[in-house]
């Protein structure tokens, strides 16, 4: 009997042996194509070899070393990498283990920010309905997702939630979709108005929607104005990449194509490409220039903050996504893979829209789709779509939305770069098939 407390508790999960490329291997042999990466996380596929290496050699000098006491070389190494390549005036990295570790960090490191600078009364956070940020405490209070904050309700902070960017649902008739951006957009400065803007610390959003929304992308100008607003009240704009950044969209920052520079910006997931558990907050020198010159230390450190075998992971990956230029094969891949899916699914029945950037895809599945009307909560598609798949040997990310109190539901598609096209059409086929069973 196994003593691991599984994520479903209803049905132990096989048990995984191995990983070649876009393959995970159970302990029957039954191959599985990864078209999910974890969501997102492995965009190396599995088993590469330069990432591998560089874990081990890091291994055998030095494991762990507090960051109390020490940097460490791999540390130093990817910290220079990411702000040689990151948006403009980003200076600073926080290097953790993981999304809801960045995301957390970043919450403190807004408020830490404003009471440095002598602005105490600056402690609210506005996010956006229908959004994911990660698990912990202060990163679920940022999350919109109603089905992952219901039972936590009394522990969670008090966050306003502002309507998604979210074009194929909430875009009107007649309207185009810059001005819907604008609209969108707005409402940050409405929200910021009815709570008073002096109160307020920072704008949190993920420039394309993962998982609780299938790869949503903004309207054109959305962010922008956006970064107009945030400017005009003196709010930070945190943008969290953790999903959608290094290179999943075919930029290696998401932002990137939508032309905005964040004041902290959280990735993680493709930062460690699931070799070793690694995320990071980067911020501009402006955040980190104030902490220094004021209390000198962020009151947030874990224990495995900057942890040298985990950062040597990260350093390899990057290098790995630059030098072999797999960032303009997410992007090319990801326009094959959407062609292909727009080929099989653009007139199907139950799939009402296709979406997403680079290698970042998704699928919005729809009772009926001249109305859009989702199917029922109760018809569990997303939970029969992904347990199809899986029986099929495709592991993709099926998910239920809620939006406006209703929920609609979607698959996430995020394979790894090194995607073939014969895996592409593998990945349509498996998913046809399992659609099909599923609906
Ligand atoms: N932020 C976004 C956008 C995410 O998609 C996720 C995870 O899916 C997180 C934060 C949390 O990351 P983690 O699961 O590594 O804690």
């Amino acid at each position: 009997m196994s003593h691991v407390f599984p994520r479903h508790t209803a049905k132990a999960p096989p048990v995984c042996v191995g990983g070649e490329g876009c393959y995970l291997i159970d302990s029957a042999g039954k191959r599985y194509l990864d078209a999910s990466g974890g969501a997102a996380v492995s965009c190396l596929g599995h088993g590469d070899r330069g990432v591998i290496d560089a874990v081990k050699a890091q291994l055998d000098r030095v494991a762990f070393a507090h960051t109390g006491f020490f940097t460490s070389e791999p540390a130093e190494a990817l910290a220079d990498l990411l702000i040689a390549h990151a948006p403009e005036g980003l200076d600073r990295v926080y290097l953790v283990s993981g999304g809801s570790e960045a995301t957390e960090a970043a919450i403190k490191l807004a408020r830490q920010y404003f009471v440095e600078r002598g602005e105490p009364q600056r402690g609210r956070l506005i996010a956006r309905q229908q959004s994911y940020h990660g698990n912990t405490i202060g990163a679920l209070s940022a999350g919109g997702n109603e089905w992952r904050r219901r039972q936590f309700g009394p522990l969670l902070l008090d966050v306003s939630h502002i309507a998604p960017c979210y074009e194929y649902r909430l875009r009107e008739d007649g309207e185009n979709a810059e001005a819907y951006g604008r609209r969108a957009a707005d409402a940050l400065e409405e929200e910021l108005l009815r709570v008073g803007p002096e109160t307020v610390m920072a704008f949190m959003a993920e420039p394309v929607v993962g998982a609780t929304a299938g790869a949503v992308p903004p309207a054109p100008g959305y962010f922008r104005r956006i970064r107009e607003i945030c400017d005009r009240y003196g709010i930070l704009l945190i943008l969290d990449e953790v999903m959608c950044g290094m290179g999943r969209t075919g930029t290696l920052f998401a932002c990137e194509q939508d032309g905005v520079a964040p004041d902290i910006l959280c990735i993680a997931k493709g930062l460690g490409a699931g070799y070793q558990p690694i995320g990071a907050m980067l911020c501009s020198g402006e955040i980190y220039g104030a902490i220094r010159d004021g209390s000198g230390f962020f009151q947030h450190g874990h224990t495995y903050l900057g942890h040298p075998a985990a950062a040597a992971a990260g350093h390899a990956v990057v290098k790995a996504l630059i030098e072999r230029d797999l960032v303009a094969r997410s992007a090319s891949q990801g326009a094959a893979l959407r062609a292909a899916l727009e080929a099989r699914f653009g007139q199907h029945p139950h799939v009402g829209d296709i979406r997403g950037r680079g290698l970042f895809l998704g699928l919005e599945l729809v009772a009926d789709r001249a109305s859009k009307a989702p199917f029922e909560p109760g018809e569990r598609l997303a939970a029969r779509l992904k347990a199809a798949a899986f029986e099929a040997g495709l592991i993709c990310y099926p998910m239920s939305g809620t939006i406006d109190g209703r929920s609609g539901d979607h698959v996430l598609l995020a394979p790894p770069f090194i995607i073939a096209d014969a895996e592409i059409a593998e990945l349509v086929d498996k998913l046809e098939g399992a659609l099909s069973v599923a609906l």
